[in-house]
């Protein structure tokens, strides 16, 4: 593993941010207003562990305010209304902005999440710019159907808007989940009240002010920061909201449902946890498996919830595969997230930081066998060296639990029908990757694996029109691709007597 030092960032770190805070405030129908408390909260540098900035923190009321106002902009206001191509052209307009504030947007996700800046401005930002480019092709293309029905009627169903749209993000891609959240909801018409993740509040704020500078009207985008169980909490029990949508824990997931469900029985989508499994055969190109069960775990600090986190590798090759893992392992440049040569942050907080911590040391006590890492990095910031752990068992925590963090574990199996078995017994279901040459084999896999999204010889492969969500505590819906655009329609059926 390398390292490299920190830019000396001090005591008067503001002055020498290497990018502009433009926004602190929230969004509430076209304006930048503090909270009606006044109350502000502090957004953290994962890299140094100083504040950046103090941003305003909505509670209930501040909810309600913004609630008020995407359901005045949707019952009264434009957005609904225009020619659908009209409002798909806002959404071209933003991301054509996006794509001119690149490298503000950029540094702006890196300096709050601590995700080096090689992904911040190659990943992350390209992804979610044609994220609304995407969706800004589907605003026109929600059609209905004509409807053989029986006797003298005309039949026909109209796709309409769902309404005003609650939507709760977490902090590990902060920008990209804007856009998965933002994309579908704008196109079908929607107006959203959006509360970014507490650590991680400043990106979704100026795509807010460049979502402004596109023209989309007053009200139809409010963006309230704040913590989980206030300002999230008023969001999921909300009776005027009409659709949550939540990516994050699944025991947030829980109660954003119990939420939905004491209150008004608005619709929920939910994007939740994983422990996907990664299945490399003997029979694979083992310098590709390698690669991407690398890239499947160590990607974004390990804070993926798609995360390969069960790599199992076939008996005949567990050796060869944990020497070459090792290896890669160690060209890992962990370090100043600024620095273009860093491939690995910080964990976003102290708080994930001191949880994965706690993750390895399970792991050493229930018998791993720790090949490298285990330890933090540096003084300050919440800095992880890559872990690998051997001879994990299924019944191990790290084996069972969500880490999201930089600590692989490396399972050996034995056959398919095993490898099947065991790779389904979670209670997770959202990803899953198989490494064979075999081709009969792998579709074998991808049909019985119950996950989401099934990987053939790659890993973290995305796009905007590949549906992704999970099966069982994964999650509920998908987002993504066409099917996303039906998370924020109702269908109405006309009849009409002829
Ligand atoms: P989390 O609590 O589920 O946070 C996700 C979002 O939900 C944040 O905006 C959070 O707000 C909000 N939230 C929290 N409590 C809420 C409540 N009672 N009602 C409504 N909204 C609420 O996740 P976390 O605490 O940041 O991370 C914990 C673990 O969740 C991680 O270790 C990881 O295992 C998992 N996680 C999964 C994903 C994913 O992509 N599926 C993403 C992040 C984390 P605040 O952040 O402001 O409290
Ligand atoms: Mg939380």
């Amino acid at each position: 593993m390398v390292t490299h030092p920190l830019s000396q960032a001090s005591h008067s770190e503001s002055a020498r941010l290497p990018v502009e805070i433009r926004q602190t405030r929230m969004l509430i129908d076209g304006q930048w207003v503090e909270a009606a408390s006044g109350k502000t909260f502090e957004t953290v540098n994962p890299a140094t562990g100083e504040v950046i900035t103090q941003v305003a923190e909505g509670d209930r009321e501040d909810v309600d305010r913004a609630v008020k106002a995407a359901r005045r902009a949707f019952e009264t206001g434009p957005w609904p209304r225009m020619d659908a191509r009209e409002r798909g052209k806002y959404l071209y307009r933003l991301a054509d902005l996006m794509e001119r504030q690149i490298d503000e947007l950029a540094a702006l996700e890196t300096l709050d999440n601590g995700k080096p800046i090689a992904d911040s401005r190659h990943i992350d930002l390209p992804l979610a710019i044609d994220c609304y480019r995407y969706y800004a092709g589907w605003a026109d293309k929600l059609e209905g159907k004509t409807v053989p029905v029986r006797g003298a009627y005309f039949t026909y169903t109209r796709h309409e808007p769902v309404g005003v749209v609650g939507q709760i993000i977490p902090w590990n891609f902060p920008l990209l989940m804007q856009a998965w959240k933002w994309g579908p909801a704008l196109a079908a018409g929607c107006t959203v009240v959006l509360k970014p993740a507490e650590q991680t509040p400043l990106s979704a704020l100026r795509v807010a002010e460049l979502a402004l500078e596109a023209g989309i009207p007053d009200g139809v985008i409010n963006v309230v920061p704040g913590f989980g169980p206030t300002a999230g909490a008023a969001i999921a029990e909300h009776m005027d909201i009409d659709k949550v949508a939540f990516t994050g824990s699944t025991e947030v997931g829980k109660l954003i449902m119990q939420a939905a469900g004491r209150s008004n029985l608005k619709r929920v989508t939910l994007e939740l946890g994983g422990k996907s499994p990664n299945i490399v055969f003997a029979d694979s190109d083992l310098d590709a498996a390698v690669e991407g069960a690398f890239f499947g775990l160590f990607f974004n600090q390990g804070q993926c919830c798609c995360a390969g986190s069960r790599l199992f590798v076939e008996e005949r090759v567990y050796d060869e595969f944990l020497e070459r893992i090792v290896h890669r392992t160690g060209r890992q440049v962990v370090g100043d997230p600024f620095d273009p040569k860093t491939t690995q942050g910080p964990q976003v907080s102290q708080e994930q930081f001191d949880k994965i911590m706690a993750y390895i040391e399970s792991g050493k006590a229930q018998g791993g066998r720790l090949l490298c890492g285990g330890q933090r990095v540096g003084e300050r910031g919440y800095f992880i060296a890559p872990t690998v752990f051997a001879e994990v068992r299924d019944d191990m925590t790290i084996a069972q639990e969500e880490i999201f963090g930089p600590v692989m574990s490396v399972i050996p199996f034995k056959d398919v029908d095993e490898v099947i078995a065991r790779g389904n017994r979670t209670l997770y279901g959202l990803a899953a990757a198989v490494w064979t040459r075999d081709i009969g084999k792998a579709h074998r896999l991808a049909a019985e694996l119950k996950a989401g999204t099934v990987w053939i010889n790659c890993y973290d492969v995305f796009d905007a029109a590949a549906p992704f969500g999970g099966f069982k505590m994964s999650g509920i819906g998908r987002e993504l691709g066409s099917y996303a655009m039906n998370n924020y329609i109702e269908v109405k059926t006309v009849t009409v007597a002829l």
